[in-house]
């Protein structure tokens, strides 16, 4: 399939709404369009998945047999690798080289939930309660059973477009369960590649059913959906709050990754060229559009100066350019909208007297780019750059003196999705990771992932976990069965 076939095809699909175009944002042209599927497209997928759960055909199927399907997706996604790359990196703006490193990554998703199709297992349980109405409870059998949940939505963000569809599906399939799978409006190119692979790969038609269209739209129809028994969400805390109000009709079951706020403290006995580079790294790389960027540095008062710095002269030598430009660490951000979104956090800091070290402008140049960009002197009481996710290339700094007095900065945010600390003080690195409200939390590193460490947010970064055993576990219910002996 060529870039060009995805670029006709989603034009082609079917839609009763408003015509979405689709923008690359290194250059602010489009470069297709599609049709909203709104509610109609989401009825009917929800219809097909529910008939395919039905029938058997996937849930049905011997473990084996759904690992070998699995596993065979991940290897036509490494055949299409590079068209993948390019779609991912002309939809977002990312360096092609970036692209290309995500992809193997994506794919693995379906490998490692190929492994968990064939040790998806209850428990036995032995009954030692006596004295029941029959008085017969000494010679009781209970197990569980794990089964599929039947037809989920999943719903997530343009920051990763392959990643987050992958993630999503492939515990999903892993599961046994049918999905409807809703891309985000600006990045929707990739999934449909996705969805072609997956049949060729053997996935039984009505099993995985994407659908295109807004989130205000397709989203809002698929999380009321009386037929949707979960929804796994990824995006924004505020949109999240809508899909558990949604779905509280026939009480859907809800997985959320949601938005993130995230420190990072740096000890005066920190490793310091590694912690700068690294912090640096962690918010300016993907124009911070990372759920995990830590957006908010502090750093021991005797390191403050060289930190901060060391933090402007990273931001300074970081390459930004469009997909193909040689050398480049960073794309632009994803959409006008989301630019006019940074800008304002940038502009409202300027107003209230904020201190810029560096950056706060948006590149000369088309495409939403803006500079990376280090705000010190912020309010934490009082600026809403400090306190809200702003998902851009913005870092602030402030000092603090005392181990506590950094953890109780850390954790004054509504959000709990990561947390880092920088120290060569082995004591204080454990101490520092149980103080920390979040659900993930790295010492001396950032930027980790593996498919077999759960993730998940604290506060309002989330419910539930994916990845790892926990991953699966979110797409599976628990029936306890009881039976007289
Ligand atoms: P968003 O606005 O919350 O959208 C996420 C998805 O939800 C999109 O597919 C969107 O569709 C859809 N949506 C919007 N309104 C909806 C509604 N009323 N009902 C159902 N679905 C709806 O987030 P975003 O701006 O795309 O992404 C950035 C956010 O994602 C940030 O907050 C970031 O922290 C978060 N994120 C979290 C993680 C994590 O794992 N915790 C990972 C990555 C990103 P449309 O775009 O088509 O409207
Ligand atoms: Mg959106």
């Amino acid at each position: 399939m060529t870039l060009q076939s995805v670029l006709d095809e989603i034009r082609e699909r079917p839609g009763t709404g408003d015509v979405i175009p689709v923008i690359d944002p290194s250059t602010e042209e489009q470069i297709t369009e599609f049709t909203d599927g709104g509610a109609e497209a989401v009825n009917e997928a929800v219809a097909r998945a529910k008939a395919a759960f039905e029938s058997g055909v996937w849930h049905e199927q011997p473990a084996r047999e759904r690992a070998k399907v699995l596993w065979k997706i991940a290897d036509l996604m490494d055949e299409h690798a590079d068209e993948f790359a390019e779609l991912d990196s002309l939809n977002t703006g990312m360096p092609l080289a970036q692209a290309k490193m995500i992809l193997p990554t994506s794919a693995e998703f379906f490998r490692y939930y190929a492994g968990w199709c064939t040790k998806v297992n209850g428990n036995a349980y032995e009954v030692q309660m006596t004295g029941g109405v029959s008085g017969a409870y000494a010679n009781m059998h209970a197990y569980t059973l794990k089964e599929p949940h039947s037809v989920v939505g999943l719903i997530f963000p343009w920051n990763g477009p392959i990643f987050n569809a992958c993630a999503k599906i492939a515990p999903a399939l892993a599961a046994g369960c049918s999905s409807v799978v809703k891309p985000a409006e600006e990045t929707p190119l990739s999934a449909l590649l996705l969805d072609r692979l997956i049949r060729e790969a053997g996935v039984p038609d009505g099993v995985v059913n994407l659908v295109t269209g807004y989130g205000h739209t397709a989203g809002a129809a698929l999380s009321t959906h009386p037929d949707v028994e979960k929804i796994a969400f990824t995006g924004s805390t505020e949109v999240g709050k809508k899909i558990i109000e949604a779905s509280t009709g026939n009480l859907k079951k809800v997985m959320l990754e949601l938005g993130g706020k995230s420190p990072v403290l740096i000890f005066d006995d920190a490793d310091l060229d590694m912690a700068i580079f690294m912090a640096a790294m962690g918010i300016f790389v993907h124009s911070g559009q990372g759920c995990v960027c830590g957006s908010r540095i502090f750093v021991q008062r005797g390191v403050y100066d060289r930190v901060v710095e060391g933090l402007a002269t990273v931001a300074n030598n970081f390459k930004l350019g469009s997909p193909k430009e040689e050398g480049c660490m960073s794309g632009p951000l994803i959409s006008a909208k989301q630019l006019k979104r940074v800008m304002g956090y940038i502009d409202e800091g300027k107003s209230d007297g904020v201190e810029v070290v560096t950056g706060g402008y948006r590149l000369d140049r088309p495409g939403y780019f803006v500079h990376p960009t280090v705000l010190a002197g912020v309010d934490p009481a009082t600026s809403r750059l400090y306190q809200e996710e702003i998902f851009g290339p913005v870092v602030t700094v402030l000092p603090f003196d005392t181990e506590e007095e950094g953890a109780a900065l850390a954790n004054d945010t509504t959000y709990g999705l990561a947390a880092t600390a920088w120290t060569t003080n082995l004591s204080r690195a454990h101490r520092i990771a149980k103080k920390l409200q979040a659900g993930t939390v790295t010492l001396n590193s950032q930027l980790n992932f593996d498919h077999n460490v759960p993730f998940g947010g604290y506060k309002q970064s989330g419910w539930g976990h994916e990845f790892g055993r926990e991953g699966i576990e979110g797409y599976l219910k628990t029936k306890s069965v009881w039976a007289q002996l």
